[in-house]
């Protein structure tokens, strides 16, 4: 049976980074709870085809999809929140949808036409966003519209918006995020911000169903009155979000404003009766009580931005949780590492995560890292780069190959341990052309890996042009450093780990990217628990 699919915007105004990714993936969680199918989708209005070129400073972390679409960190929210895996379809950017109106328009699909931003732009946004909707496979599509409105660059989307609302009615909703900003001079909550942002949408022809209010202090009922008067919704449609301690409140806070029944109203669906949010409450629960604090070194060389670890971070908690410890993270400065302050700077580390990354700054911090992490029995997790980073130094100071490297970073290396892909090397454009997404890797009996996993087959996502060198693989298996996971199809290497180490492991994928709250991923949670061990002495 067809489904009659309901399309729900999630636009922001007043100011970003007001959390436009968590409500949506807060709804979406609400929804599951009450029985339904959803997905969500980001609309990006930045030019790039997609983030895979943005370095972290711009954008955060690249998040990665079982496709191997390149795509906004909010993706990651959004699979962490509602289990559910997402794909290219889920994030589409301006420079996407112009990309393929004018390869149709070169294609002579236009017949002659002029070719417009209405209704050619329009229409292709359009068919993106019901893309997913036609899969018949999701009662509710959540679309989140990145930036903010009145941006010059959201303006198309803010109108296909208005022609969907039109065109759908009760089929499609639009919730706008906006501030209300505390005044400490007046001791007041102001309500004009939003009033603005919300004349902003009217006047490119939508009216939001429900406003969600972001607040540090709760809205009293005369201030949701106010904003509802002033801005066209019913009072029960002013919903707060007061500024929470973890990301993972914010569902339990938008069923305690009722959110997602108000979404049923507005969409006229029947309100299912029950709402089961129990695993999630375990896990809300749990993560606020640890029995105890792990310390884990996040060694990276963009430690100081928040976001450029996200999945890392947040797999870490969901590992974390999983033990009932709370992990605290050390962030330090890869290329602030060497070997004259490593062992202070890796005091009371109870395990050592060295991060992914791409180029030369701070890589010999990062070998260093795992050179301490190896002699000293701490508990060690090395992805993607991380895990390059562990062969060579394996390399280096157990092999005695002094010069070995990656070619990444020294073309000529005598021993180039970690090198160029075979069908990397005729790539010239960067964008979208590493091995991406999911592959499969066949795990050895025996292995530290094979105990975490506890299967032989597993599909991880990756992101990288480099690969372990298979000349070097006997002289690893012979020395200690066992290769506990190969892909078979092409025979590549993608886990090590070191023999009679209590945890040491090196996996070229991103784990990180498949941790859930309702499924956390076996390698953090092994990784975590091995640190606790530690930790204990
Ligand atoms: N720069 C390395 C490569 O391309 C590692 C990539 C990563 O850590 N994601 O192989």
């Amino acid at each position: 049976m067809k489904k009659n699919v309901k399309y729900i915007f999630v636009t922001g105004g007043v100011s970003s980074s007001l959390g436009k990714g968590i409500i949506s993936a807060s709804l979406a969680k609400l929804l599951q709870g009450r029985g339904f199918s959803v997905t969500i989708q980001k609309l990006d209005p930045y030019i790039n085809i997609d983030p895979g070129t943005l370095n972290p400073y711009e954008h955060g972390e690249c998040y990665v999809t079982d496709d191997g679409a390149e795509t906004d960190l909010d993706l990651g929210h959004y699979e962490r929140f509602s289990n559910t895996p997402t794909s290219q379809a889920n994030n589409v950017t301006t420079g996407r949808i112009y990309q393929n109106v004018i390869s149709k328009e070169r294609k002579g699909e236009y017949l002659g036409t002029t070719v417009q931003v209405v209704p050619h732009i329009t229409d292709e946004i359009k068919r993106s966003v019901q893309i997913l909707g036609h899969t018949n496979k999701y009662d509710f599509v959540i679309t989140e519209i990145g930036g903010t409105v009145g941006d010059i660059e959201s303006f198309p989307f803010i109108e296909t918006v208005r022609q969907m609302k039109w065109e759908m009615g009760h089929d499609c909703a639009v919730i706008h995020l906006t501030l209300v900003p505390f005044l400490r001079a007046a001791g007041e909550l102001k309500t004009k911000p939003t009033q603005h942002s919300v004349k902003t949408m009217l006047e490119q022809g939508v009216q939001p169903d429900i406003i969600v209010c972001r607040t540090e202090h709760s809205l009293n009922e005369g201030i949701k009155r106010k904003i509802a008067q002033f801005c066209n919704v019913s009072p029960t449609s002013v919903i707060e979000s007061i500024d929470a301690d973890t990301i993972y409140d914010v569902p339990l806070l938008m069923r305690d404003e009722k959110l997602d029944i108000e979404v049923l109203k507005v969409t006229n669906t029947p309100i299912p009766e029950q709402l089961d949010l129990t695993n999630w409450e375990r896990f809300v629960k749990q993560l606020k009580n640890p029995i105890g604090t792990v310390n884990i070194g996040l060694i990276g060389k963009y430690v100081e931005l928040k976001d450029a670890y996200k999945s890392i971070n947040e797999a870490l908690v969901h590992g974390g949780t999983e033990n009932e410890y709370k992990v605290k993270i050390i962030s330090l400065q890869s290329e602030k590492i060497d070997s004259s302050n490593v062992d202070s700077k890796m005091e009371g580390l109870d395990g050592i995560l060295v991060a992914p990354g791409f180029g030369g700054r701070g890589i010999e911090g990062k070998i260093e890292a795992v050179r301490y992490a190896r002699e000293n029995n701490i508990p060690f997790l090395g992805i993607c780069l991380g895990m390059q980073c562990a062969a060579i130094e394996f390399s280096r100071n157990i092999l005695g190959l002094k010069d070995a490297h990656t070619t990444e970073i020294d073309k000529d290396t005598p021993n180039p341990v970690i090198n160029l892909m075979e069908e990397q090397k005729e790539v010239k454009n960067l964008g979208g052309s590493m091995r991406l997404g999911l592959y499969d890797c066949h795990i050895e009996n025996d292995t530290l890996t094979y105990k975490e996993y506890k299967k032989k087959d597993i599909q991880e996502r990756h992101r990288h042009r480099y690969e372990f060198n298979n000349d070097y693989r006997s002289r690893f298996t012979d020395n200690g450093m066992s290769i506990a996971g190969v892909n078979p199809s092409k025979d590549l290497v993608e886990i090590i780990e070191l023999k009679g180490h209590p945890w040491f492991i090196g996996v070229q994928f991103h784990p990180e990217y498949k941790s859930t709250v309702k499924a956390p991923h076996p390698l953090f949670t092994g990784f975590v628990k091995a640190a606790i061990s530690h930790s204990k002495g």
